[in-house]
């Protein structure tokens, strides 16, 4: 399969009213879809997409995100007047933003590398991952995942 490189580095991105605008200045460490049912509720659809980059290589251009989904140690960003999903900061992982994919201005054309939470997936709910995991991919295995993500996606 030909995976065409998308946004070049840095790429820019933004929220809905493009008050929220953002900017990565490295590749993704991996891109995933997440079909739990905590993602399906805060993106309104069957699942969510995400670009995972390191801490240092995100930045906010414009604008002042505000804490939504559920307040709690993961903190989840919108956009404080569209209400747009735009990263996630987990608990516990300092070092990386899960930013949301779509808000990319040129969002990468290839499918998402991972996808999670399969077991709560709608049936019809298809997404291309090269890797499929019935919930979070064992913690063994991301050494060699994102290995083979930096081998597989150089430009993406
Ligand atoms: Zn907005
Ligand atoms: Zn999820």
């Amino acid at each position: 399969m030909s995976l065409q490189p998308a946004a070049s580095i840095p790429a820019e991105g933004g929220c809905r009213c493009g008050r929220l605008r953002l900017r990565v200045t490295g590749k993704p460490l991996f891109t995933a879809a997440c079909h739990c049912r905590g993602c399906q509720k805060m993106s309104a659809s069957a699942f969510s997409l995400t670009s995972c980059y390191a801490a240092g290589q995100f930045e906010i251009v414009t604008g002042e995100p505000v804490i939504g989904g559920l307040h709690g140690a993961t903190r989840h960003y919108f956009c404080p007047h569209c209400l747009s999903w735009a990263f996630t900061r987990p608990e516990g992982m300092e070092e990386i933003v899960n930013l949301r994919t779509m808000m990319l201005d040129d969002p990468p054309r290839a499918p998402p590398f991972l996808e999670t939470f399969t077991s709560e997936a709608l049936p019809w709910a298809k997404t291309g991952a090269t890797h499929s995991f019935e919930a979070f991919p064992p913690m063994e295995r991301f050494q060699a995942l994102l290995a083979e993500f930096a081998q597989d996606r150089p430009a993406i």
